[in-house]
């Protein structure tokens, strides 16, 4: 699962806690507040991970789908190393759901559960006598736990409107701003 890892382009996240004050400096007010229109306080806690160029652009997304009340609020709940996670998974989540309003990100993960049916199919008819293995290595099983049949039904009808898989699916949040032009 970590080769989707979404923050691997935060920048260095996790780069200790405490440092909540460090983007806020002189520049003017955060993405998150400038989207807001409000006063950016030193110990805003969107400063860190909304900068006030493209930063306003991804929160405006997050304020929409999720509300900029309920977010701070998570964050609140969430550990500071872990904080940069939260917002990169946030962001992508977002604006899945703003490009699809139906299936959002889910959408997604029925493509990638696609993929991965079609590769263990493949690793089947070659090695049969890996798969097994691969199953519970992966703890992926194609059709046998519940209700399986009909995710895997849902996910091709998906894929078949779709056209093809997202390429980008580990896309961040980072360079969406740029591509608001993905049609349905
Ligand atoms: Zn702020």
């Amino acid at each position: 699962m970590s080769s989707a890892n979404p923050s691997s382009s935060g920048g260095g996240g996790g780069g200790g806690g405490g440092g909540s004050s460090s983007s806020g400096g002189g520049s003017g007010p955060c993405g998150a507040c400038k989207f807001l229109r409000r006063k950016c306080v030193p110990g805003c806690i969107f400063a860190p991970y909304f900068d006030s160029e493209q930063g306003a652009a991804h929160f405006a997304a997050v304020h929409k789908v999720f509300g900029a009340s309920n977010v701070s609020k998570l964050l609140l709940h969430i550990p500071v190393h872990k904080r940069l996670d939260a917002v990169v998974t946030i962001c992508y989540e977002a604006q899945a759901r703003l490009r699809d309003p139906v299936y959002g990100c889910v959408a997604h993960i029925f493509s990638l559960q696609q993929q991965s049916w079609a590769m263990q199919q493949q690793q089947h008819l070659h090695h049969h006598h890996h798969r097994q293995m691969d199953q519970r290595q992966f703890g992926l099983s194609p059709s046998g736990s519940g209700g399986g049949g009909d995710l895997q039904a849902l996910a091709r009808e998906l894929l078949h409107r779709q056209g093809s898989p997202p390429s980008g699916s580990a896309m961040p949040c980072t360079d969406t701003s740029s591509s608001p032009s993905i049609s349905k």
